[in-house]
């Protein structure tokens, strides 16, 4: 696995490779389309994240624009899922009380046995991090935190930046929107 930033060219084949980004790209593919490539966002790095939790609290929006992730290119089918299951589920199944994710972003969807398809609800994730956590402990770290420019402001001092403690957050070109996690 490797981290790939994504060029104008390469947009969409990689955000689609990293799927559950799909929803990520639509209005940011807009943006770019009306943006220089002297503009610049906000990107995270997943490998330098540590999932505080600042995420989710300290964006000025009311709903976070950052977003979990979930690359399909590494992970996508399993049974058992870490960052959607509680460390102390009952049972593998949909119930509330069997899930980790606070806000019910993840959903579970049935393919063929063993394997269901996990995949993420923008609309709900509020950018917590603790379905990432639980995956970069117990799975092979598919899930990541990225912001989406769909419904990031792009404020000139993110709020979010000012206080990450691990410096994830950098100003980066337009042109390479997204660092998304693909395999090589
Ligand atoms: S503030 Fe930084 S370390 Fe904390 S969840 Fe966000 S990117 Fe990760
Ligand atoms: S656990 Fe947090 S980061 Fe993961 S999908 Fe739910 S709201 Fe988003
Ligand atoms: S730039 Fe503004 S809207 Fe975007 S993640 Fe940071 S605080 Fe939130």
């Amino acid at each position: 696995m490797k981290k790939d930033l994504v060029s104008r060219r390469s947009f969409i084949k990689k955000c689609l490779n990293a799927a559950g980004a799909g929803a990520l790209i639509s209005t940011s593919c807009a943006l770019i389309g009306s943006t220089t490539a002297s503009e610049q966002v906000w990107q995270i790095d997943p490998d330098k994240c540590m999932q505080c939790d600042r995420c989710a609290t300290d964006c000025v929006l009311s709903i976070s624009a950052v977003k979990c992730i979930h690359s399909f290119d590494m992970c996508g089918y399993c049974k058992l899922c870490y960052g959607y299951f509680k460390p102390s589920f009952l049972e593998m199944e949909t119930g509330a009380e069997n899930q980790l994710c606070p806000t019910g972003a993840i959903k579970r969807k049935f393919i063929e046995n063993p394997f269901y398809e996990y995949s993420i609800d923008y609309e709900l994730c509020i950018g917590c991090g603790k379905c990432v956590k639980a995956c970069g402990m117990f799975g092979n770290r598919s899930l990541y935190l990225q912001i989406s420019h769909e419904y990031c402001l792009n404020c000139n001092e993110c709020s979010i930046a000012k206080n990450c403690p691990s410096e994830a957050f950098t100003r980066i070109s337009i042109e390479n929107p997204y660092l998304l996690k693909v395999v090589s």
